[in-house]
């Protein structure tokens, strides 16, 4: 078999599973639980007809759910023409070692609904996107203890504002109905930093690599973020913020980004929000003003660059161009943007790569956050708020008194104590939580990856962590 050929590329889900078996092959499981961890238990589809512009139209749905050691089980919903069942499955199995890798104590799941959204107003996708949850709600595969949805691709805080209300429509008594689903807007009882979760991961995962020279060293650079050349395959949620904090807060230059009709390309560096103010208005990033567009955008995943961000879909680094990418640092900001077959040729090239169930995490982190927000039915921080303000009190005042007694002359501006006496806000406490997440994640991979002999990259090191935190907790079931 010839590992280039591309007729040779497996399904996504044999890709994980590709992966999976890589590290488990480095672990003593016994087979039976091997198996158990590795297969998906139950994928439901669903085909449903909604009435729409005179007509009825059948729409197929899927719920996906690999991994129940710990429930709810959780992950997000996909709205995509092309989405299928080995693609829910696959990122459905993904979400479980991801979840444990954060330790965030979910199982796996993924959604997915075969749509163009831009094919329907937003009348007629609230109809279809309450149909789809009420065939999901009765079958408790929308439900606060059993399966909490997210955002995914095509899908944001308005689909999951409608989503929480048709659940609450149909259970009226459940007290915590408002658990039944993350990512909802702030005023629908979503938790702030969501919608940036999980491109702030991203980033807070990249300032950690570089904290470690000898990581860096890996992948052949030096230095900090500061003036690296990062490339970025697609301006959705995660690439847009991802790009954005990375070029507005640590000095990263972004060199190109790449759209579906083509890539811009400026070596000075792109500027963030006035190429997505482009896309917001034209639908593309073709004919942007400021910047060179290459039509081709594909070919740019293959320029030189520092890092390379694919943001978008699975597959898109593959058997067919893995052997031209010349970035030495590969975040997966997707979920199995690299194939099993190119991860293979990337490694032997020295690249590294920063695995998707470690990189993306953020935004299931933060769900997390939202979810035991919801259920304590208390804003984050509140209840904290007037003992930590007290507390700031006694070390301003004993500052003050302080320099008094030592006739020091020393004033806090007036800024330092109002922020100081204030204590931490909803958002401040969500980044907080979700970098101390990322730190802690990174050092346990990181463990591994420098620990053992015979692991010698990041995803095997991230699959190791997590695959041993689900045996642990099937052991501990008693199965
Ligand atoms: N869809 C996101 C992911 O792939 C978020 C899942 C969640 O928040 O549950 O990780």
């Amino acid at each position: 078999m010839n590992a280039h050929d591309p007729a040779q590329e497996p399904s996504f889900r044999e890709s994980v599973d590709l992966m999976f078996n890589r590290a488990v092959a480095l672990m003593d499981l016994s087979p039976g639980l091997e198996e158990k961890i590795r297969v998906c238990n139950a994928t439901y589809t669903v085909r449903f007809g909604v009435r729409l512009r005179g007509a009825l139209h059948t729409f197929t749905g899927y719920r996906s759910v690999h991994s129940e050691h710990m429930e709810p089980v959780k992950g997000g919903i996909r709205f995509a023409i092309n989405v299928h069942q080995d693609e829910v499955e696959a990122l459905a199995a993904l979400m479980t070692y991801k979840c444990a890798l954060v330790e965030a104590p979910f199982g796996g799941s993924k959604g997915g609904l075969r749509i163009n959204p831009a094919d329907w107003n937003e009348h007629e996708l609230e109809l279809i996107t309450r149909r789809f949850a009420y065939e999901l709600i009765k079958r408790d595969l929308i439900n606060p203890a059993q399966n909490v949805p997210a955002p995914d691709m095509g899908t944001g805080e308005r689909e999951m504002a409608w989503i929480a209300d048709q659940y609450r429509r149909m259970n009226t008594t459940d007290i915590n109905a408002a658990a039944c689903v993350t990512g909802k807007p702030t005023n629908a009882g979503g938790i702030a930093g969501r919608v940036e979760a999980t491109g702030r991961g991203v980033q807070y995962a990249l300032r950690e690599f570089f904290r470690y020279p000898e990581d860096v060293a890996k992948a052949q650079m030096t230095g900090t973020l500061d003036g690296k050349r990062v490339i970025v395959q697609g301006l959705g949620n995660v690439g847009y913020h991802a790009a954005k904090f990375l070029s507005e807060e640590d000095g990263a230059r972004i060199t190109a980004i790449i759209e579906r009709d083509g890539a811009l390309h400026d070596e000075k560096g792109l500027n963030v929000e006035s190429v997505r103010a482009w896309i917001t208005k034209n639908g593309g990033v073709a004919n942007y003003p400021h910047a060179k567009h290459i039509p081709d955008g594909a070919a740019m995943l293959e320029a030189e660059c520092d890092i390379l961000i694919p943001a978008a879909l699975e597959a898109v680094i593959n058997l067919t161009n893995a052997d031209r990418i010349k970035a030495p640092l590969i975040i997966e900001a997707a979920n199995g943007p690299v194939t099993a077959g190119a991860d293979e040729i990337l490694r032997d090239k020295g690249c590294v790569i920063i695995p998707d169930m470690y990189a993306n995490a953020g935004g299931v982190t933060v769900s997390y956050f939202e979810w035991v927000k919801n259920l304590s039915h208390i804003r984050f921080g509140r209840m904290q708020r007037r003992q930590e303000e007290s507390r700031h009190q006694l070390v301003v005042d004993e500052l003050e008194r302080l320099s008094a007694d030592k006739g020091l002359g020393w004033t806090l501006s007036p800024d330092f104590k109002e922020k100081y006496l204030r204590g931490a806000d909803e958002l401040e406490l969500v980044r907080s939580g979700l970098d101390d997440t990322m730190r802690a994640a990174y050092q346990a991979m990181r463990a591994v990856w420098h620990g053992r002999d015979d692991v010698h990259d990041l995803r095997t090191a991230a699959y190791l962590v997590s695959i041993r935190k689900v045996a642990d907790s099937y052991r501990a079931k008693g199965l």
